[in-house]
């Protein structure tokens, strides 16, 4: 049997898709032909003109602010009566706060737990829903991060929710697997979006990033779009509750 990574026919829901990694995954996803859903608060129109000039899937935008739950059901009913299903979700959509532990703030802690943790899980549960009641599979990728093996510094929401996240993720593996609904994560290292903009601009931790990735540069957000478009895909159907790093080799040192 040949291994398929065709996503042609299926919709694929991808949180924060305006810009960075999220942008790059819904271009990878929409290259593999999923139609592809672009959730967030900002304009999607760089990620639109990218899957239209790609020539393959298509794209449409839901407009919400995932800073809270109230969205949630809206998103999934949406992206469903758009195309008449949806079978992937990627769970991007993230945010970081960085101070001190000691001088760091309950506002700072509940912002990153909201966006990164709490709303990933009633997303999932919606989306999960339709599928388990038609007794149909999907595919949930969550946005994790080296800080969910690592504790790293100044970042304790951010370390706390994307830790949770991996924790999440095999959680919802154990219960849905045998529904058909693969859950998994990736772990991307260092890539060059705005989320890692303070550190590329401070030159001592840029220089100290870069030379612990064996790789020996920055991730470019293109180089995440395979690692989602295989997680998404029949080829993993026997994959189940992992967290893939995708990394330049920053674990491996
Ligand atoms: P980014 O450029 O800052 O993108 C974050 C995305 O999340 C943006 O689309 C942003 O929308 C969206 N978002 C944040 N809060 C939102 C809200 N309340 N409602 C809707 N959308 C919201 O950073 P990125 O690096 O691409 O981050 C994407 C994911 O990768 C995040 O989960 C991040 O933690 C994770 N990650 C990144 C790295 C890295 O090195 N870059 C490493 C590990 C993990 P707006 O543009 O409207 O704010």
């Amino acid at each position: 049997m040949a291994v398929s990574f065709d996503l042609s026919g299926k919709t694929a829901i991808v949180t924060g898709a305006n810009t960075g990694l999220g942008q790059a995954i819904a271009v990878a996803l929409a290259g593999a032909g999923a139609d592809v859903a672009l959730v967030g608060r900002s304009s999607m129109a760089d990620t639109e003109a990218a899957i239209a000039a790609a020539g393959s899937g298509k794209s449409h935008t839901i407009k919400a602010d995932l800073s809270t739950i109230e969205p949630v059901q809206d998103v999934i009913d949406q992206a469903i009566a758009w195309t008449g299903r949806a079978d992937i979700l990627v769970n991007n959509a993230g945010i970081i706060r960085r101070a001190d532990a000691i001088d760091f703030s309950e506002a700072d802690w509940d912002a990153v737990m909201d966006v990164n943790l709490k709303t990933v899980f009633f997303l999932s549960q919606a989306f999960a829903r339709p599928l388990i009641s038609e007794g149909r599979g999907g595919k949930i990728i969550n946005i994790a991060s080296l800080l969910s093996f690592q504790g790293g510094i100044r970042i304790p929401s951010y370390t706390a929710s994307k830790s949770g996240l991996a924790g999440l993720t095999r959680l919802l593996a154990c219960e849905w697997a045998g529904k058909g609904i693969n859950v998994n994560a990736i772990a991307p290292g260092y890539f060059s979006t705005n989320n890692t903009e303070a550190l590329r601009n401070d030159p001592d931790r840029n220089s100290a990033i870069l030379g612990r990735i064996p790789a020996g540069h920055w991730g470019q957000p293109e180089e995440l779009g395979g690692a989602a478009v295989f997680l998404a895909s029949p080829a993993a159907d026997y994959v189940h509750g992992v967290v893939l790093p995708v990394d330049g080799g920053w674990l491996a040192r």
